[in-house]
């Protein structure tokens, strides 16, 4: 079942164009959430509970901002005071300009999901890649190190900081698959730079072609794309291609079980949705925004009992 709008959703167009932006929003709004679209999102929800829990005196929005937005929507709420943002599709790499100081970890994974404001200065991280396989571990119990791994829609947001997080964790083998491959080949060749070649990295066109050429050859495979968001949404492996020793972590989570994980299950492979991931690389942003541990179950309930 695709889940409903969960919360309401501030535009940035009107903050943008309001004399008096203040009045579109409560005095506790410090945190919020940056994208487009974002009515999908369920990381409100997850971040307010856990800002209670904390006893925390703030409020965590939604803000739906246009890719030419970005600019203006940034200064506003630096301007209003916001504390600490978290940044969802379109614009994970196109925040980094906007950045004082993005940090290692983020600056090798090649976008930021996740941004700390301090004396008007924004600072950038990524916790996509570390979400992701802290959820692994907790779904499969599955280690970087023992899988070969095919990521779909590598070129993305959230397919750059995977597949650059599995040559950080020591994966066998790394497959990437985006639509148009080309946009891999640079990306490709800094990962490949990175771990001196001991880890084979292979591009892979998203076709059926593709993908049927390379899914004997792996493990793990990696849904990255947004595709699978809405129901009408192509399917991007047929049942036919997996076989019962697969896993298949589908980092969309706007269904119960998405389009491909279906597909993944009827072969008789593991299949999840991106809710684990959601909810780790959440409790990771809890945790630089705050410097203290992020209360993890109460951020569990309000994902997986919304
Ligand atoms: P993004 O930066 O916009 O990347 C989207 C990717 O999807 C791009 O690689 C794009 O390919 C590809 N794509 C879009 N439509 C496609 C299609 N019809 N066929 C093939 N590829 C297609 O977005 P993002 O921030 O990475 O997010 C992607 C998805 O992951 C979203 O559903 C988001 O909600 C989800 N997400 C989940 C988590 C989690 O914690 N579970 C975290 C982050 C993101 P091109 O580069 O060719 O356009």
């Amino acid at each position: 079942m695709f889940s409903s709008l969960p919360t309401s959703v501030l535009k940035a167009s009107d903050l943008i164009a309001s004399k008096d932006p203040l009045s579109l929003l409560q005095a506790e709004d410090r945190y919020a959430l940056l994208g487009f679209p974002v009515a999908h999102s369920i990381s409100s929800p997850m971040q307010n509970a856990a800002l209670q829990e904390a006893r925390l005196p703030y409020n965590y929005i939604s803000i739906e901002v246009r890719p030419e937005e970005l600019d203006l929507t940034l200064q506003k709420l630096v301007h209003l005071g916001f504390l600490g943002l978290n940044i969802t599709l379109p614009h994970k790499r196109a925040i980094l300009p906007y950045l004082h100081k993005v940090s290692d970890q983020a600056t090798f994974l090649g976008s930021v999901n996740t941004i700390s404001i301090r004396n008007e200065k924004l600072f950038g991280y990524n916790t996509d890649g570390p979400g992701f396989v802290t959820a692994l571990k907790e779904e499969w119990n599955l280690l970087l190190p023992s899988q070969r791994i095919l990521i779909l829609g590598a070129s993305g947001g959230a397919g750059r900081a995977i597949a650059a997080q599995c040559i950080l964790g020591g994966c066998l083998e790394l497959y990437v698959a985006s639509r148009t491959p080309e946009t891999l080949t640079a990306e490709v060749e800094r990962l490949s730079q990175f771990s001196k070649g001991t880890i084979p990295i292979h591009t892979v066109e998203l076709s059926d072609a593709g993908i049927a050429s390379v899914m004997p050859h792996v493990d793990l495979i990696v849904n990255a794309t947004s595709v699978g968001m809405s129901e009408n949404d192509p399917l991007l492996i047929s049942p036919h291609l997996f076989n019962e020793d697969q896993y298949c972590y589908d980092i969309v989570y706007s269904s119960t079980t998405t389009p491909l994980m279906k597909s993944a299950l009827q072969a008789g492979s593991q299949a999840t949705n991106g809710l684990s991931m959601l909810l780790y690389q959440g409790a990771l942003a809890f945790q630089i925004w705050f410097e203290q541990d992020p209360p993890i179950e109460i951020m569990r309930q309000a994902l997986f009992h919304k």
